[in-house]
């Protein structure tokens, strides 16, 4: 019979004890991973006190778009000196790399706004992120390892796919903004589970291969709108979900200032 390894809900603090394998993650030991910033600085910024210290910062795009700092955002990622980073559909959109047209309204008046903010060090930045990258046992991708810039993963069967799209144990995506974890057995089966809240769980399984997604840091939407993040401790074996608290109306404020859409200002308030 299948079993999870996680049991039947990953919610509040779960702890998973095992004598397992060290991870081999990258030369660090702690990374800090995040995704989904959407120029939202001031989450950015109280995400990265809260997974302090990290030896690496690894970001799975969309990095701009949404929020009021687009270039204050990609400057603050540029000075971690050992990071990696990925591009998402917004990042894509800000440079005209992709269209906007599969984009909802709000989303496609904010991509416009952004590609009006961007520097020339941003736009070059942004400009040479690639897809898709691997760092030791992880990869790394926006949407998903086969559909880098575009598929949601948000239940088990899209994940399904996915596993036969990267090597190794781990990969890491963003894009869906739900905090979240696909485990497939060594048997094959794959089943999804969502994380409430802050989670630990223990990565080192064998046969076991994950999907991780850290859940998104400038605007959640898991009706939960406290920034989402992810450690990943490759000494312990461990990836552990952190909820962050940050000054949402300091963003709001912003975004009416330079006069995004109401609706995205609103919606960081209630995380949908
Ligand atoms: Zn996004």
């Amino acid at each position: 019979m299948w079993r999870c390894p996680f049991g039947d809900t990953v919610a509040a603090r779960l702890l998973l004890r095992c004598r397992s394998a060290r991870l081999t993650g990258a030369a660090g030991v702690r990374i800090g991973v995040v995704s989904d910033i959407h120029s939202n600085l001031v989450a950015f910024e109280a995400v990265l006190d809260a997974l302090r210290p990290i030896d690496q910062l690894w970001c799975l795009g969309d990095i701009v778009g949404y929020g009021p700092r687009p270039n204050e955002c990609v400057e603050l990622l540029k000075s971690e000196r050992k990071h990696l980073a990925v591009a998402g559909n917004h990042d894509c959109a800000a440079i005209g790399k992709i269209g906007i047209d599969d984009f909802n309204t709000f989303a496609a008046l904010a991509a416009q706004w952004t590609a009006d903010q961007l520097s020339a060090e941003t736009r070059a930045y942004l400009q040479a992120l690639p897809t898709l990258t691997a760092a030791g046992e992880f990869t790394l991708a926006h949407g998903s390892p086969r559909g880098p810039i575009w598929e949601y993963l948000l239940d088990a069967n899209a994940a399904r796919l996915s596993f036969d799209h990267f090597e190794g144990p781990f990969c890491l995506v963003g894009h869906t903004h739900v905090p979240s974890i696909f485990a497939r057995s060594p048997e094959g089966d794959v089943q999804a589970h969502r994380i409430l809240g802050s989670a630990e769980i223990e990565l080192g399984r064998p046969g076991w291969r994950f999907i991780l997604n850290p859940g998104s840091v400038g605007q959640p939407r898991d009706d939960d709108r406290r920034a989402s993040c992810l450690a990943v401790d490759t000494d312990r074996g461990t990836a552990t979900w952190h909820r962050v608290e940050y000054d949402i109306a300091r963003t709001q404020e912003m975004m009416r200032q330079v006069k995004l859409p109401a609706r995205l200002v609103e919606r960081l308030a209630h995380g949908w």
